[in-house]
């Protein structure tokens, strides 16, 4: 079983369409693919269209934003009820933000002097749940940075960056008590992303555990061995399971889908916590 539980289509900053980031999985040789994009879930109906025929299950998630101590974190949420009012209107109110920061953002990479516009970022954003990847592809074809990654740089887009600009970004006790509430299954995406921005501290992670985070997304190509070793040290320490997963982004990241993945045992312990939804099969 080849189990990855973290990948974004252009429903949020992905490039591929659900449908395309579906075979994309087929083609990867996954049997087990969790859709996660940034605060929505409005890729899940095409991708579970896609999936017939195909043998593959799909795992309903998203990926939320949250802050805490002038730290922005992500954490993964699987197999949550989508109507579940209070968690919807979290998201929604995410994703409106995300509109009115990211026109600050381009106003501010124009006063830099950055070639670029808001009905550029509108075009590659497209439906998708638009972030600082949009811009930073915006940013590429004006030639300003080579590569997505060079723009998340402190010149640019990087957290605390010349253009960065904050988006509302939820409580991440509230987040977990948001998802258990809507039956799902949160999960502590990256937590050792360091290269990103500041990471929260163990005691952050540890009123995390005790507010209802089921695990630590420990295999990610953000975390080296030694974070790797240091975050599985921790979750055992606090009754935690550990992922692994590749944050596929399409063509927006080098990563490959299945890159990392998550070993059997622990996503069916995942699953079996899970009263919002079902993972699908095709
Ligand atoms: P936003 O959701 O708009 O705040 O943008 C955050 C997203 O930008 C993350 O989910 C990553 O996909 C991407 N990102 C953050 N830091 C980097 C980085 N150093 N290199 C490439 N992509 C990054
Ligand atoms: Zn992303
Ligand atoms: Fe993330
Ligand atoms: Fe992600």
């Amino acid at each position: 079983m080849r189990i990855d539980l973290h990948a974004h289509s252009n429903a949020s900053d992905g490039t591929d369409s659900p449908a395309e980031l579906v075979a994309a999985a087929v083609a990867a040789g996954l049997d087990v693919v969790a859709l996660t994009d940034h605060d929505t879930v409005a890729g899940h109906a095409e991708a579970a269209e896609a999936l017939s025929g195909t043998g593959l299950t799909l795992v309903p998630g998203a990926e939320l934003s949250c802050h805490t101590d002038g730290v922005s974190l992500h954490l993964l949420a699987y197999l949550f009820d989508p109507a579940e009012p209070a968690f919807a209107a979290e998201r929604e109110l995410v994703r409106t933000d995300r509109f009115r920061r990211a026109r600050l953002i381009v106003e501010r990479c124009r006063e830099l002097g950055a070639p670029i516009d808001w009905a550029q970022v509108e075009r590659i954003a497209g439906r998708g749940s638009v972030g600082r990847p949009h811009i930073a592809s915006a940013l590429v074809e004006a030639g300003v940075v080579p590569t997505v990654s060079d723009a998340f740089t402190a010149e640019w887009l990087a957290n605390g960056g010349r253009a960065d600009v904050r988006k509302h970004e939820t409580d991440p006790v509230t987040a977990v008590r948001l998802v258990r509430a809507a039956g799902g299954v949160p999960v502590f995406a990256h937590p050792g992303a360091a290269k990103r921005g500041d990471t929260v501290s163990d005691e952050v992670i540890a009123e995390l555990a005790a507010a209802g985070l089921a695990a630590l997304e420990v295999d990610h190509m953000d975390h080296d061995e030694p974070t790797r070793a240091r975050l599985r040290g921790l979750a055992a320490e606090l009754g935690l399971l550990t992922t692994g997963s590749s944050d596929y982004h399409g063509a927006r990241k080098t990563v490959r889908l299945g890159e990392h993945t998550t070993d059997p045992a622990v996503y069916e312990a995942l699953v079996a916590q899970a009263t919002g939804a079902r993972p699908l099969t095709g």
